[in-house]
């Protein structure tokens, strides 16, 4: 019996030390369609580290139940996802810095026998960008004002980012976020409500998509903007990440600007998530390859 155990295992990877793996994984609503579980566990087996990441679809009326058996089977943390980024606070034991500010938790850190909410996705954005350019003292155009927006846009801020303008159709939860900008976080924000074709205006250094437009299935959604408008040498970044070549990093690149696709995103937030679990600088190139092969 023992023997088949761990001839299974091994078909996996690496015979472990012992036979209880450290678990971590997601929590959300829906979750069938989240590849963050292939992403991790790729980066797990590549580095030999004993861990499984388990994905959960978990109602809202559950999740206390769920963070509870976490912490019940010693899991080191998890994600979490849509419609749980908020609601988990109130099972936590304290927030990290972007977390307080943002109000909203995508990764919950096992610290001794705490449970600490950390919000990865605008670090994992902002360390996408370092890849091209330096957010300090740059003009940014934001489009969007939901969850993936306030994360990036607080993420900015706390890097520099001279000037912030969110561009949004609902005005109230536009002008909510420019409130939270200027008043926690040292950019200058302004508003500009989005009811018709947007021009970009010169002088701005980094364009920004973190809204729902062009995700899958909507795949030839497209902002209302002035493509002309997007001038060469502006970076031009989209949150999402399915389809990652979306009509905007298409149009971005005809214009002759630098595109950044949301898979970036995705994975450096899976790769800080990872840090904060184990400590461990996972490779983020096995981790986007993984990603990649599990959307097509
Ligand atoms: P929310 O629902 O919180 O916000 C959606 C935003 O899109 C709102 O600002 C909304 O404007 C705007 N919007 C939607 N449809 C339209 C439209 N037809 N015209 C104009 N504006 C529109 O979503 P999230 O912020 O959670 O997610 C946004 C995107 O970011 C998703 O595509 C998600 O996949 C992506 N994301 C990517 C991550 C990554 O790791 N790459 C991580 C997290 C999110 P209004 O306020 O007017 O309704």
């Amino acid at each position: 019996m023992v023997e088949i155990v761990i001839r299974e295992m091994g078909a996996r990877g690496p015979v472990p030390k012992n036979f209880l793996s450290q678990l971590v994984g997601s929590f959300a609503m829906p979750a069938a369609e989240n590849p963050t579980a292939a992403m991790m566990e790729a980066a797990f087996q590549h580095h030999e580290m004993d861990w499984r990441y388990i994905n959960c679809e978990v109602p809202p009326d559950q999740l206390g139940a769920a963070v509870a058996g976490a912490r019940a089977m010693g899991w080191a943390g998890f994600n979490c996802s849509v419609p749980h980024k908020v609601a988990v606070i109130e099972h936590l034991d304290g927030l990290g810095k972007s977390a307080e500010i943002m109000q909203a938790v995508n990764t919950v850190v096992r610290r001794g026998e705490k449970f600490i909410g950390e919000n990865t996705d605008g670090q994992g954005f902002v360390q996408a960008m370092r890849t091209v350019i330096d957010p300090k003292g740059k003009h940014v155009v934001l489009f969007g004002a939901g969850g993936a927006a306030r994360a990036v846009s607080v993420e900015l801020s706390l890097a520099g980012a001279a000037t912030i303008t969110v561009v949004n159709r609902s005005a109230d939860r536009g002008q909510g976020l420019v409130d939270l900008l200027n008043s926690k976080t040292p950019t200058t924000a302004s508003l500009h409500v989005w009811n018709e074709t947007y021009n970009v205006p010169e002088g701005t250094d980094i364009v920004i998509n973190a809204t729902t437009i062009g995700l899958f299935p909507d795949v030839n959604g497209r902002l209302n903007l002035d493509v002309s408008s997007l001038l060469p040498g502006m970076v031009v970044a989209d949150g999402i990440h399915n389809p990652p070549e979306t009509r905007l990093i298409r149009d971005a690149r005809t214009q002759g600007c630098v595109a950044l696709d949301g898979l970036g995103m995705l994975v450096n937030q899976g790769f800080i998530a990872v840090r904060h679990w184990s400590g461990i600088d996972v490779e983020p190139e096995v981790m986007r390859k993984a990603v990649v092969e599990a959307l097509r």
